[in-house]
């Protein structure tokens, strides 16, 4: 059993990717072909704003929102504890300070009170600027907009969503990506919606944003690439990763996403009675990145691990360090030690189990019966 599994996928769509690789090639099109814009239109189309810009991966699609919206050193940007680390290194490869917030035990996604509180303590500091909020979406789940929104507006800060983890989710028919002041995705393979390497997505429905997003991701460029008026880089989306993407886009769209959406409530109804299922509020669809359960504390959580290991079936742990306990983010502000206690607490007992659209039946039921054997045990 594969923990997510792209070669069977890969079987699946094989003689359209394969054509539409082929393609790419024949017509040798491999910077910013035709398939990029056509990808980007249709992307946008779907997530409901009227810009897409492709890029490099969805670590660039946040340093790029940063950039378009003039973070710099001495401001500070508002992300989760709880999240892998690109919410918060993009924020420091701009020069800026991420402020890190501690999450909601119930949906592991910002907590809108604790984000109040620690953009008044900055303020009262007067040491950084508060500038933005990152809101993660964080395993495929939307993060609490209706909340998080009136705080930001409270302090005129702008929002980028991190949607890397989420792409397809939505609250009621408003789709990821189209929450924040500028959204941001990514394409990497074990993503929701993955191509065969690196690769990402911006998404904002405004024009000037999206004029700095094009522009820094061609070597900030005016004109054209040799008219040079920003300092940007080289961030962009292959042709042929842009061409994988438009045939898994149909897939994902036609039957995947309805797929791992079932499967988490089969996980769910066989599980809930034992262990803490995933929460879903009302009106919120999640994309399903992860599928993750938490236990009562870390032993119970270590044993589970070892006994699906022993029974073949791959788990992970995302994640076992709270953002403000890496190395890379020591002293770039500093925490009182109850700041971030939930995301303490779900480091030491969440796990995420296999999830994918091609997850069989017979699999989940696999897995299910080894972990409720394993908890049954204890
Ligand atoms: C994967 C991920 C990213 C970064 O995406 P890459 O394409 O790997 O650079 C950013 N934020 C979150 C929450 C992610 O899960």
């Amino acid at each position: 059993m594969q923990f997510r599994d792209l070669k069977k996928q890969y079987d699946m769509l094989k003689p359209d990717i394969d054509n539409a690789i082929s393609n790419v090639i024949e017509k040798s099109e491999f910077i910013m072909g035709p398939a990029v814009k056509k990808l980007e239109d249709e992307l946008a189309l779907y997530a409901g704003t009227k810009h897409c810009i492709s890029c490099g991966s969805g670590t660039d699609a946040l340093i790029l929102a940063l950039l378009a919206l003039g973070i710099k050193k001495g401001d500070a940007v508002f992300v989760p504890d709880f999240t892998f680390f690109a919410s918060a290194g993009s924020v420091l490869r701009t020069g800026a300070t991420p402020v890190l917030i501690d999450v909601d035990e119930e949906t592991y996604n910002m907590d809108h009170q604790k984000l109040d509180a620690k953009i008044q303590e900055v303020i009262r500091e007067g040491i950084l600027q508060p500038r933005a909020v990152i809101t993660v979406d964080l395993f495929g789940l939307p993060a609490d907009y209706e909340k998080l929104m009136p705080v930001a507006d409270k302090y005129s800060l702008k929002i980028i969503e991190d949607g890397a983890q989420a792409f397809g989710g939505r609250i009621n028919d408003k789709r990821v990506c189209s929450f924040g002041d500028i959204g941001a995705t990514s394409f990497f393979p074990a993503k929701p919606l993955g191509c065969f390497g690196d690769g990402g997505a911006v998404f904002t429905d405004n024009d000037r944003y999206a004029e700095g997003i094009r522009s820094y991701r061609i070597h900030g460029k005016g004109e054209n690439k040799y008219d040079n008026i920003r300092s940007g880089f080289n961030s962009r989306l292959d042709t042929i990763q842009a061409a994988v993407l438009g045939v898994k886009l149909k897939a994902f769209r036609e039957y995947e996403l309805d797929a791992v959406n079932k499967t988490a409530k089969k996980y769910s109804n066989k599980l809930k009675d034992l262990v803490k299922v995933p929460y879903v509020p009302a009106n919120y669809h999640s994309a399903w990145a992860q599928y993750t359960i938490c236990f009562e504390d870390e032993k119970k959580r270590d044993n589970a691990m070892e006994t699906l290991k022993r029974g073949g079936i791959p788990t992970m742990i995302y994640y076992r360090k709270p953002l403000h306990f890496q190395k890379a983010l020591e002293n770039t502000y500093s925490y009182n030690t109850k700041d971030c206690i939930k995301t303490e607490k779900l480091c030491q007992r969440v796990l995420s189990l296999p999830i994918h659209p091609y997850l069989s039946d017979e699999d989940i039921e696999k897995v299910t019966s080894v972990l409720i054997k394993s908890i049954n045990n204890e």
